[in-house]
């Protein structure tokens, strides 16, 4: 059992914020992460919109976040967290698959994962032409014609990255406007590699052996049916969060979204959730970092709160 005064969980943008800010206050931080730090800005190209870079690569933005929190001594751990508890002295033991931590503080920055289309073929030819990463599997499709669906930020910007990478881009939006920022519509508008089918559900993929070949589509005004061909579908519509594990801890609304104050309090003391899991409006690198920074600070305070309450009880 390891013990720590903070144990940010997850290593996207937000948790490596909030291991910063407690760390730089003379916390023993861990940051534990099932996988590589960093979180989405990995599976993204080109960040935009993140001030003081013009432009910079999701994975290299990554890795100078994490120079930061290893320049103010966090501990970075690997585990994938089971659970966490709280104990009678409101102790929280984080349960990873190999160990055991136990901390004063958690700060919950498990972000979101992609959500499925849920149509026939999709998990079928996962891997075999369907994907959820442009950055990832993009080059698979050079020379090749592929389908994007979904209409929001995530489907234009990766839609844009698929159009320098393959011969065409066809975007399927269930509506006809999109929601995307307008920066990223009017680019991808002007982009003759990127044409769209508006008004359309994706009922079906289809495909051979071992390669996606096309897509049965629905018009939602005319009612019907059609199929397209295509080499490969990149699915972008929206995200779920990752709270599965914290249903113990009844902390989240009916979609699992984390509910938490402007200061990112949960309703459990010394709980606090950050980034994309929780209930929010814009969910942004700029805003994760942002939540990071107000639960990394009030961290430290609550801790000290106990140590001053510990001190006064001695
Ligand atoms: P999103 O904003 O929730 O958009 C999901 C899109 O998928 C919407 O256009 C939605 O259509 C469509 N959709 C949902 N369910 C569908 C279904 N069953 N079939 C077909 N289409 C469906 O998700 P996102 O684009 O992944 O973005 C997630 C968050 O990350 C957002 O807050 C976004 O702003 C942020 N983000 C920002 C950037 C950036 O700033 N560069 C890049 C990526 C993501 P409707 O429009 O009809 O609802």
């Amino acid at each position: 059992m390891r013990k720590y005064d903070v144990v940010v969980i997850g290593a996207g943008p937000g948790g490596m914020t909030a291991a910063l800010y407690a760390a730089r206050a003379n916390l023993n931080v861990a940051m534990l992460d099932r996988g590589i730090y960093g979180g989405q800005m990995n599976n993204t190209d080109d960040i935009e919109n993140y001030p003081g870079f013009t432009t910079i690569k999701g994975p290299e933005l990554g890795e100078k976040m994490y120079q930061g929190t290893v320049k103010a001594g966090v501990n970075f751990v690997y585990g994938d967290v089971q659970n966490v508890t709280v104990d009678d002295q409101q102790m929280k033991h984080i349960q990873t698959d190999s160990d055991e931590l136990v901390a004063s503080a958690v700060i919950i920055a498990t972000g979101s994962n992609n959500r499925k289309l849920g149509v026939p073929g999709e998990e079928n030819f996962s891997g075999k032409g369907v994907s959820y990463c442009a950055v990832c599997d993009g080059s698979f499709f050079k020379g090749k014609n592929v389908t994007v669906v979904g209409g929001g930020d995530s489907a234009i910007s990766e839609g844009l990255y698929l159009a320098n990478v393959t011969d065409g881009v066809n975007v399927i939006h269930r509506r006809d406007q999109l929601r995307a920022q307008k920066v990223l519509q009017n680019r991808a508008f002007d982009n003759d590699k990127i044409d769209f089918t508006w008004n359309t559900s994706v009922t079906e993929i289809l495909g051979d052996e071992n390669h996606v070949t096309g897509v049965k589509i629905h018009n939602n005004q005319v009612g019907d049916d059609t199929t397209l061909d295509t080499d490969g579908v990149f699915v972008y519509v929206g995200n779920f969060p990752n709270s599965q594990i914290f249903n113990n801890l009844n902390i989240t609304d009916q979609a699992g979204w984390i509910i938490t104050n402007d200061q990112m309090e949960t309703t459990i003391p010394g709980i606090y959730a950050i980034g994309d899991v929780r209930q929010k409006q814009l969910r942004q690198i700029t805003t994760a970092v942002g939540d990071g920074g107000i639960a990394g600070q009030n961290a430290f305070e609550y801790f000290e709160a106990i140590k001053h309450r510990q001190t006064v009880k001695d």
